[in-house]
């Protein structure tokens, strides 16, 4: 999961690196109050999860609490990289002396972390180092050792932190390496890192991804889930247990086995090139019990899919058998009656077909059509989605 930056904020707070957090609002008429509170003099953020958003328009400073008003209510509602601004950061404005940049990552491709650092920061770190490769610092961390005294003094020289921030630079390094571990990061990037006019040393951005396997044993981190993010349909889905991840096409899909699933998305993609390019509406893997119930979730959700015109079922019978799912459909078109209303296509094979096939012949459900092969089941479910 990727925070936005006041989150990020929160968490770099928790672990004794220099922030000012500063307060988050998502109506412009609370900009006031919030910049009286924090000095008048303050700088308006988009809280958006993409970088470049000071290059964007979404960073602005406001001289005093009416002008934050008005950048606030420019900012919020705006579009940043297909980001809509829901909610602004106020914050202090700081009195930049220098901008660093530093950030701890997974390298996966040499399994190990890496610290990246420069004290051209600021800018987007991608630019200096294509441009000034001499000015941006690499140094890769042993997770077995981790950042001991010994990496912190090769991070700084490496980097060549001016002698009068190097104490400060040392103790944030260790903070924000607190931060990477004991959050279980994927990344934590400072940009800016900056020095201030009195010398010290704040972390004026930040950013962080954390792993989200490691969730279980952070439960305040599902804290940082915000509402608008997630899909409602997506919502519904987790709420009933389901592996539902919601795309942009036409074709609803139900199959069991996640492998199974994906082959089903890019079959349906490929038949939808010759059905006016229609593409999958989703990806619902209802795993082994596809008990009546399951199926009757499954649907339910894709049904309630606006953009769906039809649904392909494409299960293979195993544990669970053919008959079993069959019932299962049928007691899914049963149960939700008037609401199934966009054409099913449904693809049996595997343990006990003949009798699952039997079991949807008999009921004879006007918008049921029963296919042998997944191919040919993928491409009618792709002409009646674009009929
Ligand atoms: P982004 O990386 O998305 O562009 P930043 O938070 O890094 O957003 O802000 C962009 C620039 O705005 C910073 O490099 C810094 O120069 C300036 N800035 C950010 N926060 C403040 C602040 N609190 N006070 C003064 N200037 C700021
Ligand atoms: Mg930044």
């Amino acid at each position: 999961m990727d925070l936005m930056e006041y989150q990020a904020k929160e968490l770099f707070a928790k672990h004794g690196v220099p922030v000012t957090v500063g307060t988050v609002i998502t109506d412009a008429a609370d900009a006031e109050s919030a910049a009286e509170a924090h000095g008048g003099k303050v700088v308006v953020k988009a809280q958006v999860k993409t970088g470049g958003r000071g290059k964007a328009g979404g960073v602005k400073l406001a001289n005093n609490p009416q002008e934050a008003a008005e950048k606030a209510g420019e900012i919020l509602g705006m579009d940043i990289k297909g980001h809509t601004v829901h909610r602004v950061l106020i914050a202090p404005a700081a009195e930049i002396a220098e901008e660093y940049y530093f950030s701890f990552l997974l390298d996966r491709a040499n399994r190990n972390y890496l610290c990246i650092a420069s004290i051209e920061g600021g800018v987007e770190i991608e630019v200096t180092a294509k441009e000034k490769p001499d000015a941006v610092a690499k140094v890769a961390i042993d997770p077995q050792t981790g950042v001991d005294d010994a990496k912190v003094d090769e991070i700084i020289e490496a980097t060549r932190f001016p002698e009068d921030v190097r104490d400060l630079a040392r103790d944030m390094i260790k903070k924000l390496w607190k931060v990477f571990v004991e959050e279980d990061a994927t990344l934590v990037e400072v940009n800016p890192l900056v020095k201030l006019g009195d010398g010290s040393l704040e972390a004026l951005d930040g950013k962080v991804s954390l792993d989200g396997n490691a969730d279980f044993r952070h439960e305040d981190h599902a804290g940082f889930e915000l509402v608008e993010d997630v899909d409602p349909l997506e919502l519904a889905a987790a709420e009933k247990d389901l592996n539902y991840v919601k795309l942009d096409g036409a074709v609803g899909i139900i199959g069991n086995g996640a492998g199974l699933v994906m082959s089903t998305l890019d079959v349906v993609a490929y038949a939808g090139e010759a059905h006016g390019g229609v593409k999958p509406a989703n990806f619902l893997d209802i795993g082994g019990g596809a008990s009546a119930q399951v199926m009757t979730d499954g649907l339910h959700i894709i049904l309630g899919d606006d953009q769906v015109k039809s649904v392909f079922v494409n299960v293979f019978g195993g544990i669970t058998a053919c008959d079993a799912v069959a019932n299962g459909i049928v007691g899914a078109l049963d149960a939700l009656g008037d609401e199934a209303n966009k054409p099913l296509v449904v693809r049996l094979d595997g343990n006990n077909v003949e009798e699952g096939r039997r079991i949807l012949d008999e009921a004879d459900h006007p918008l049921v059509t029963i296919m042998d092969t997944m191919d040919g089941a993928a491409d009618k479910a792709a002409e009646l989605a674009n009929a």
